[in-house]
């Protein structure tokens, strides 16, 4: 097994990619960025902030020390444009640089039933449904509790609703797609994933396929409410429907007519919501004649079921 030399430096956000552009050459496999996110409103789905960490990974080869010295000179030169920092070096011993990236990522578990799983990993628990997810994607990798909380509800709604049998689903604003995947794993027999972007549709697309999802038994495409309401899918209806977006979002698309997309008698899971907007969002809800059935709430975030 070969060992690996981690190269990092954190620079800000300009510096990134030049530095990015240097360790690039010097490393097989490519370089890997983090980044912070902050919340500049309560709309922000999280505004990139703060220092940018590059990392790369250099073989630990006979090779290493002349590499390392060119890399040294390459940084050397950009530090004359542009004052860095000393690059961190860190061994990573027996195990390559893809697995000490790829640790960072743990499977997590959700509820009674559900793991979600890096898409690279067999899941260390196959008696749960495991809903595997690649990190690289643009929005849901089911680590924000937003999702989580949502797809807790979507488990308590599958006890309650005998495991989805023959049930429709739509998913409003999917994002990765992670939550009509589940409702499909779960045993729901079709799910609609909709979003107003084009590439949470594309990455839906992909993780649908990373988990073997039937095609037939999902749609997706690009659109809201309106496209919904207005014939351009299957079903515009139907006993399940999940949106977990932000709470003015959902308030908006109440006005849009959200709650029509809810079969009689059928629910709707909302996340997305902030605490202090949970009784906005409930008053909205019960202006559209529907009821809370269920609460949930993780630090700061709500997610409501109603119904
Ligand atoms: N469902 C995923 C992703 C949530 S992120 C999960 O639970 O993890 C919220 C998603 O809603 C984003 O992909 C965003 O593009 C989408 N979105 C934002 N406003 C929307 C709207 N008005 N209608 C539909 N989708 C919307």
């Amino acid at each position: 097994m070969t060992n690996w030399l981690e190269v990092s430096l954190t620079v800000n956000g300009e510096l990134a990619e030049a530095v990015a552009d240097v360790l690039g050459r010097f490393a097989p496999n490519g370089v890997t960025t983090e980044q912070g996110v902050r919340f500049v409103d309560d709309e922000d789905e999280g505004t990139p902030t703060g220092p940018i960490t590059v990392r790369a990974y250099l073989p630990a080869d006979e090779m290493l020390e002349e590499t390392r010295g060119r890399l040294e000179q390459a940084l050397h030169y950009l530090g004359m444009i542009q004052p860095l920092p000393a690059p961190v070096y860190t061994p990573i011993a027996d195990q390559n640089w893809m697995e000490a990236w790829k640790s960072r990522y743990q499977p997590i578990e959700i509820g009674k039933k559900l793991i979600i799983v890096p898409a690279w990993l067999d899941s260390p628990q196959p008696e749960r449904i495991a809903i595997k997810i690649d990190p690289g994607m643009a929005f849901g990798t089911g680590t924000h509790p937003t999702t989580q909380l949502c797809l807790e509800l979507l488990e308590q709604c599958s006890d309650e609703m005998d495991g989805f049998k023959e049930l429709d689903v739509i998913d409003l604003g999917c994002g990765s797609g992670i939550l009509a995947v589940a409702a499909l794993k779960m045993g729901a027999r079709r799910a609609l994933g909709v979003d107003i972007d084009q590439q949470a549709v594309d990455n839906s697309l992909e993780n649908a396929q990373n988990n073997g999802v039937d095609s037939e038994a999902l749609v997706l495409g690009v659109g809201s409410v309106d496209e919904l309401l207005g014939g351009q899918f299957p079903y515009s209806q139907a006993p399940l429907v999940l949106a977990n977006i932000l709470a003015p979002v959902l308030i908006r698309l109440f006005d849009a007519g959200m709650a029509q997309l809810v079969a009689p008698g059928g629910r709707l899971i909302l996340s997305g919501i902030l605490d202090h907007q949970a009784g906005d969002v409930q008053v909205a809800a019960e202006k559209h004649g529907l009821r809370l059935l269920g609460k949930r709430q993780v630090a700061d975030w709500v997610a409501l079921m109603v119904g």
